[in-house]
């Protein structure tokens, strides 16, 4: 028996507990490992909450992303004892995850841990933050270089968000910032944003074409708000697309894209090869600022991960969310 976070679904709807798990609720797979450090995205509030239908397999460990320590494999590529993190795949929502102390996954789905990273680093980073290196990866194999002009972030008091920030200010760019919470503006600038903007500018519907004012955006909210990040791209600019906060529609026209000829980037982090999760996590390695990482990291027990994901669907998380599972 180990403890974790466990969903259940009745007539009633979804049940989420922090209880007991007996070994026999986890899937097969060829690596068991003792997860020390997980955390809370987006997905995993949704799936929590119930709120959104992402976990499909009944009872289902909750947690998309974990990071431990090996304990049993009989994959080729890890032995016991090798420190590991593993984001996406399904896992958390068709096969169980990352918020229990023990997991047995597909040994193809796990990354070394980078040696420059412990654990609990990873876990702040998680697969908000691998997504936002996709992200700025996009940017930057688009060819936009800092001297081309800002780059927008919008949620980005969010997970990804903060870390998209956090990476662009490390690597030179100007940071716009949209957010809905302007009184966080402290901590924006602290981890690199030059210029805020209220969300509530973009979030409305707007004209097909804006005033040119960013050279390239990282949308983590989707909607109006994408369709107005496009807008305002400028000339030949890229948008890399990961997030739906907002809502999943995207009510644009086609001008940005015939007239600018800009370019949309669609960034998906659970099913990227595992070469892209290598190459991501090795930048993240060295170029996430660890300072800039603790101060947007909150840290809590397992027994509080039900609460707070309810807090982070609600907007009231700031930043990324670590969970020490020992605790
Ligand atoms: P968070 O909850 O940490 O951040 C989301 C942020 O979006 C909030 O902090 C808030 O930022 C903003 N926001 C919330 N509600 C609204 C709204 N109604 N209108 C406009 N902005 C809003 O989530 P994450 O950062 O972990 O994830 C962000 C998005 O990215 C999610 O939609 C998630 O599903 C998606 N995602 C996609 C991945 C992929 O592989 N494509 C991987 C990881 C995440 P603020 O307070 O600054 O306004």
């Amino acid at each position: 028996m180990f403890k974790g976070i466990l969903i259940n679904k009745d007539d009633a709807g979804y049940h989420a507990h922090y209880q007991e798990i007996d070994e026999s609720v986890l899937q097969e797979g060829d690596v068991t490992v003792r997860v020390e450090w997980s955390t809370l995205n987006y997905k995993d509030g949704l799936a929590i909450t119930g709120k959104s239908p992402v976990v499909r397999r009944f009872p289902m460990v909750a947690g998309i992303d974990f990071a431990g320590t090996v304990l049993e494999s009989s994959h080729p590529g890890w032995r016991a004892g090798e420190k590991v993190l593993l984001n996406g795949w399904g896992v958390g929502e068709t096969h169980c995850g990352g918020l229990a102390q023990i997991a047995r996954v597909n040994g193809d789905w796990l990354v070394a841990l980078p040696a420059a990273l412990t654990a609990r680093q990873a876990m702040a980073i998680g697969t908000a933050g691998y997504t936002a290196m996709l992200c700025v990866q996009a940017i930057e194999k688009h060819g936009i270089k800092p001297s081309d002009g800002p780059i927008l972030v919008t949620g980005a008091n969010g997970g990804v968000g903060s870390i998209a920030v956090a990476l662009l200010s490390k690597l030179g760019y100007t940071v716009v910032a949209s957010t809905g919470r302007t009184s966080e503006a402290e901590y924006l600038k602290a981890l690199g944003v030059s210029e805020i903007i209220d969300r509530t500018e973009l979030a409305a519907p707007g004209k097909p074409l804006a005033r040119e004012r960013w050279a390239g955006a990282i949308d983590t909210v989707g909607s109006h708000t994408l369709a107005n990040a496009c807008a305002g791209t400028r000339y030949g600019g890229a948008v890399a697309a990961c997030g739906l906060a907002q809502g999943m529609d995207f009510p644009s026209t086609v001008m940005p894209f015939i007239l600018r000829g800009i370019t949309l980037y669609g960034i998906d982090s659970v099913m990227a090869p595992k070469a892209v999760r290598e190459a991501a996590w090795d930048r993240l390695a060295r170029d996430i600022d660890t300072a800039k990482l603790e101060t947007l990291t909150t840290e809590i027990g397992l027994d509080e991960a039900i609460a707070v994901a309810a807090d982070l669907l609600a907007g009231k998380v700031r930043g990324r969310v670590v969970i020490d599972m020992n605790r």
